[in-house]
């Protein structure tokens, strides 16, 4: 039951909570409404700080390709636990944590291997009505992972995005001294150029059009830039450097078809930016006589331990340019997509 004195709470007894939805493209709305009961295995935490994705983004565009709207909003957050359900042990109250948003069913044969990430009927937390975006969320234990205790919450909040990159890094098979190319400079981006540095590649080149965004690249970790401007010109030349391992970060036709130009003979593209269109075309000549090799990495499985352990070698505090209360959530989308001012991760503190 809950406790009055750490909660606000209805005359019924039940805690109350605002959570953001996403009810039309470009329309917010935070909804007040008292929490379920908390299942046996259940953790309830208590949000502290919220990141906008750059998913979230698709959605508010109205265009993420696998989700429809209306949904609650938030997957990228950092908090403390105030409740255990009856049967959860290993945690305690007061423990900072992050989450991992996805929920897999535990029983289709991915599950059973142990490969949750493809679990065939795979879901996400914000898809089921529950975004993070919001006071409160309960969560599985298994999919609550403890923060250290110095790691301010902003940056707890960037664990799911850093697991993105540390599980598309590690698909890559990123060997020392690699030469690495990261077309796109999101967040994503940047994490991943960072991760291959201190995976040892050689030279781990960013390419993308914000000069901002490439400096934040820089103090992360990428070792150099390119503007777009001058990755289409890089690669318009034939005797220019070409790279070991290309990731495509962006999501557009352009940068799909870069990636497999900027790529050596047999070498490995990973796919990580998200397509608003489902189809794209590439040079597949080169594609055959080059021998490239190309492969999808999303999400997420096993990931956020390496994830919170790589995190104390990031300063990942350079990525927050932007916070709000939970109660302006519409500005700070409307500013998270205005493309004239510079922003890299917006965070939402209830
Ligand atoms: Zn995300
Ligand atoms: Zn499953």
């Amino acid at each position: 039951m809950a406790n009055p004195k750490r909660y606000e709470v209805n005359q019924n007894g039940k805690i109350l909570n605002r959570m953001a939805w996403m009810m039309a493209p470009g329309k917010l709305e935070l909804i007040e409404s008292p929490l379920p009961e908390l299942a046996a295995d259940e953790v309830l935490v208590k949000i502290k700080a919220s990141a906008i994705c750059g998913s979230d983004l698709h959605l508010f565009n109205g265009k993420h390709p696998s989700v429809k709207l209306p949904t609650a909003v938030g997957h990228e957050c950092a908090g403390v636990v105030v409740e255990l359900g009856s049967a959860v042990d290993g945690f305690q109250l007061g423990d900072k944590v992050t989450i991992e948003p996805n929920i897999n069913c535990g029983h289709c044969e991915a599950c059973l291997h142990g490969d949750y990430g493809y679990c065939e009927n795979i879901s996400f937390t914000y898809r089921v009505g529950k975004g993070a975006m919001a006071d409160y969320i309960a969560v599985r234990q298994d999919k609550v992972f403890k923060l250290p205790g110095s790691m301010p919450f902003e940056e707890g909040a960037l664990i799911e995005p850093l697991a993105v990159a540390v599980h598309a890094v590690r698909r890559a098979d990123i060997q020392m001294g690699e030469d690495v190319l990261v077309i796109g400079a999101g967040a994503i981006g940047i994490f991943v150029a960072a991760l291959c540095k201190l995976r040892g590649s050689g030279s781990v080149v960013i390419s993308d059009r914000s000069e901002e965004r490439l400096q934040t690249a820089l103090r992360l970790g990428a070792k150099s830039t390119l503007s777009s401007k001058e990755l289409a010109e890089h690669l318009d030349q034939a005797k220019s450097k070409r790279f070991d391992k290309v990731f495509e970060c962006v999501g557009v036709d352009q940068t799909l078809s870069q990636a497999m130009r900027s790529a050596k003979r047999n070498g490995l593209i990973t796919v990580v930016g998200i397509f608003e269109q489902g189809e794209a075309s590439i040079p597949a000549t080169l594609f055959a006589s080059h021998e490239i090799r190309m492969q999808g990495s999303q999400g997420y499985c096993w990931d956020f331990p390496v994830a919170i352990q790589m995190a104390e070698q990031l300063d990942l505090g350079v990525m927050v340019t932007h916070k709000f209360p939970l109660s302006e959530v519409q500005k700070a989308f409307d500013l998270a997509v205005d493309r004239e001012t510079y922003k890299m991760k917006v965070i939402l503190e209830p």
